[in-house]
This record gives C-alpha cells, sequence and structure tokens, in this order.
C-alpha cells in the first residue's frame, strides 16, 4: 500500500502518517517548509518499517504535487489512498479580512484538497482501487465568527468529496471526510485562555482531542472495514457539532 499525505509534518498529518505506517502503507507526505517536524515525522514512519519519501511542497501550486505524486508513485508505487491534511488559518473577522488572508486559505485548504486529488484520482480509477480522505473540520459545518475563509474552504472541501465520490464510485475508488473539531496541535495552540475555556464547555466528551483520535478515523476510512462507506463525513469532535 502507498498512500500520499499532504501536510504531514506536524499534527494531525504527522499523527496520521504514523498510525498509517502501523497499518503497513509505505507513506510519501509532503509540507510547507518545517523541514526539522518532516524529519521527526519520516523517523516515526521508519520506526514501523515502512518506506518514506518527504518533500517541501506548497500545495497552492497544481504543478508542485503533481510532480511529488510522480515522485512519490515512482519510488513506493501506485498510489492506493491519498489523505490531504495540509491546512491553515487566517482568522479575522470579515468586514475586516485582507483579501490575501481569504486566498491564503481559500488556496492551501481548498485548492490543495482538489490538487491532490486531481493528482491521483485518474491512475486510481484507471487501476479500479483506492481510497481519499480529506481533511476538513466542523467549521465547514457549523461556522465560527471570524472564520469566513476558513469555513468556505472547509465547507468547499465537503463539495468536493461529495462531487467526486459520486464521479469515482463506479470504479472502485471512495472518497470520505473526517470533520475535526478541536484538536491539540500548533493550529490551536495561540487561542486565549478563557476561549478555550469557553469551547471546552461546548464539548460534550469534555475537552479537546489529540491528533491520534483524528487518525484512528482516518485509518478506519482508508481499510477494507470502510469498503462499502463513501461521500461521508465522519465527525471527530467530542460532540461538539
Ligand atoms: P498544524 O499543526 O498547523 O500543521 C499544518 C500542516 O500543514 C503542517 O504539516 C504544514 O507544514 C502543512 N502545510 C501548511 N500549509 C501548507 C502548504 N501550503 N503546502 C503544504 N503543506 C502545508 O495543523 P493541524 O492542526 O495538524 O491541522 C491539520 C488539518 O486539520 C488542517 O487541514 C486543519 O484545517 C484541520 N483541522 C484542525 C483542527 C485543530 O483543532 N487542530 C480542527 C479542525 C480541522 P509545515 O510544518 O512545513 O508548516
Amino acid at each position: 500500500m502507498t498512500t500520499i499525505i499532504t501536510g504531514g509534518s506536524r499534527g494531525i498529518g504527522r499523527a496520521i502518517a504514523v498510525q498509517l505506517a502501523e497499518d503497513g502503507h509505505d507513506i510519501a507526505f509532503c509540507y510547507r517548509g518545517n523541514e526539522d517536524a518532516a524529519k521527526e515525522t519520516a523517523a516515526g514512519i521508519e520506526a514501523h518499517g515502512r518506506q518514506v519519501v518527504c518533500k517541501a511542497v506548497d500545495v497552492a501550486s497544481f504543478e508542485q504535487v503533481r510532480s511529488f505524486v510522480e515522485e512519490a508513485e515512482q519510488e513506493l508505487g501506485p498510489a492506493t489512498a491519498a489523505v490531504s491534511c495540509a491546512g491553515i488559518t487566517r482568522d479575522r473577522s470579515l468586514a475586516l479580512m485582507d483579501p490575501a488572508d481569504w486566498n491564503a486559505v481559500l488556496r492551501t485548504n481548498l485548492d490543495g484538497a482538489f490538487h491532490l486529488t486531481r493528482a491521483v484520482a485518474f491512475g486510481m480509477m484507471r487501476r479500479k482501487s483506492g481510497a481519499v480522505v480529506l481533511v476538513s473540520s466542523v467549521a465547514g459545518l457549523s461556522a465560527n465568527p471570524g472564520q469566513s475563509n476558513y469555513a468556505a474552504s472547509k465547507a468547499g472541501t465537503h463539495g468536493l468529496a461529495s462531487s467526486l465520490s459520486k464521479e469515482a464510485g463506479r470504479y472502485g475508488v471512495r472518497v470520505n471526510v473526517v470533520a475535526p473539531g478541536f484538536i491539540e496541535t500548533d493550529m490551536v495552540a495561540s487561542m486565549k485562555p478563557s476561549v478555550r475555556a469557553r469551547a471546552e464547555t461546548c464539548i460534550p466528551l469534555g475537552g479537546f482531542g489529540s491528533p491520534a483520535d483524528v487518525a484512528h478515523a482516518v485509518s478506519f476510512l482508508l481499510s477494507e472495514r470502510a469498503a462499502y462507506i463513501t461521500g461521508a463525513v465522519l465527525r471527530v469532535d467530542g460532540g461538539l457539532s
């Protein structure tokens, strides 16, 4: 099994990469620029005896994503699975939002998901086998104030997955979404304690999730145990939404 992951250097993407290595996948992952973090992920994959390819790639560039996927497939064999996880936030109320922040979030989160799926879908459909998971957010289902760019990018990801699941199902390719709530990563590290405390009171299971909680859901959706599941949005949010 060869699995291609975007945003694998840190946080949720790293947990997914290491979990899938434990599941027996060889892993190709990309990241934006944090080479030290990428090396740690690569070591975690190799510790499970699996092969790894990693590369600094901007997912906003289709050419970069396509050549990364080509290199990964040359090295590890055709992609059997793909996970789009690279993502950023640039929170600001819409009335004050810089268009550059709108564009950066849409280009990374939504265009990035398109670029990865566009690079792998044709080959998977030709081989009549494959599974894709797009990591979105519960913000794509019910938005928070100050996140219009992020919520739009994640709601767009749901639309992408829904349409592609209907195009690809007859070719044996499954496409699902995992929508996390609050997960302990660098992305939430800068939350003000008061905002965090308020968020925690809204979570029925009582606190923020771990990257491993999300990785377990991705592992399931890529496995044969999910062979009859496509077009689904699986929330991993402790009941928040
Ligand atoms: P994180 O810890 O900030 O890690 C982000 C990852 O994305 C890093 O590997 C980063 O690479 C990579 N990345 C960012 N921009 C990129 C680009 N243009 N091209 C390639 N890679 C890029 O984030 P996280 O919390 O793990 O989030 C992962 C995903 O889960 C995101 O899609 C996020 O929206 C979603 N999510 C997170 C939460 C949460 O509470 N944490 C909740 C809901 C959804 P570098 O290390 O090189 O910067």
